[in-house]
């Protein structure tokens, strides 16, 4: 789905420099885990699961890294990289946040804040812009670069790593949105009163852990 052209899309972008304020996000005063935990998914990694070369099917060919694969016997070489993504935040008047409840696994019923999978070709605020227009049919008078967070999950039985670039979003008509496609409800909620355990992502588990650690050094 694309911007409806009757939309006039208008939007600021605000790429903070990395100044001593960007450095809070990963400094040691944060409660953060920026930590990758790929031992705990290693029976998911798809160094166990592509067993052949798909350009020539000769068995076996994974890269000490593990994040390629390089076929021993026809030399074709694939990186895992990040899958890029995008998430929104959105607070209400009250300081709330949005956060969605999934239609779909993984993490089906789950908490979870809108955004989704950035497309070949497509860049992260035109993203972003789609996933807010599919997911809750809004439109963000302006949107503010807030941070990276890496995360890690199993889909079709095999780890997939993907980066969640995050952007404040500001809303102007909180009476328009509508939850559709993969969210079926959504509710602003004080990011103090979010239950860590209750998300399935540890990106977003990340993302709301470190709101909270703001919040609570205000
Ligand atoms: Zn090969």
């Amino acid at each position: 789905m694309t911007i409806p052209n009757n939309k006039k899309v208008i939007w600021e972008i605000n790429i903070q420099p990395m100044n001593e304020n960007k450095e809070t996000h990963i400094s040691k005063e944060s409660t953060v885990d920026l930590e990758s935990n790929i031992e705990d998914e290693l029976v998911y990694h798809p160094r166990y699961h592509f067993l052949h070369c798909p350009h020539c099917a000769a068995k076996g060919g994974f890269c000490e890294n593990n994040y390629s694969f390089k076929c021993p016997s026809c030399g074709f070489h694939f990186f895992l990289n990040s899958a890029a993504a995008v998430t929104a935040l959105i607070f209400d008047n009250d300081g709330k946040l949005l956060m969605t409840k999934r239609a779909l696994e993984p993490g089906l019923g789950k908490l979870d804040l809108p955004g989704g999978f950035i497309d070949p070709n497509e860049n992260a605020e035109t993203a972003l812009l789609r996933e807010l227009m599919e997911e809750l049919n809004i439109v963000p008078k302006s949107m503010t670069y807030y941070g990276s967070f890496p995360n890690q999950y199993v889909f079709s039985g095999v780890t997939v790593f993907t980066i969640d670039l995050v952007f404040l979003c500001t809303i102007t008509d909180f009476s328009k949105i509508t939850p559709t496609d993969d969210i079926t409800d959504f509710s602003f909620i004080d990011p103090l009163d979010i239950v860590i355990d209750e998300i399935p992502f540890k990106s977003v588990r990340n993302i709301i852990t470190q709101i909270q650690y703001e919040r609570g050094n205000k």
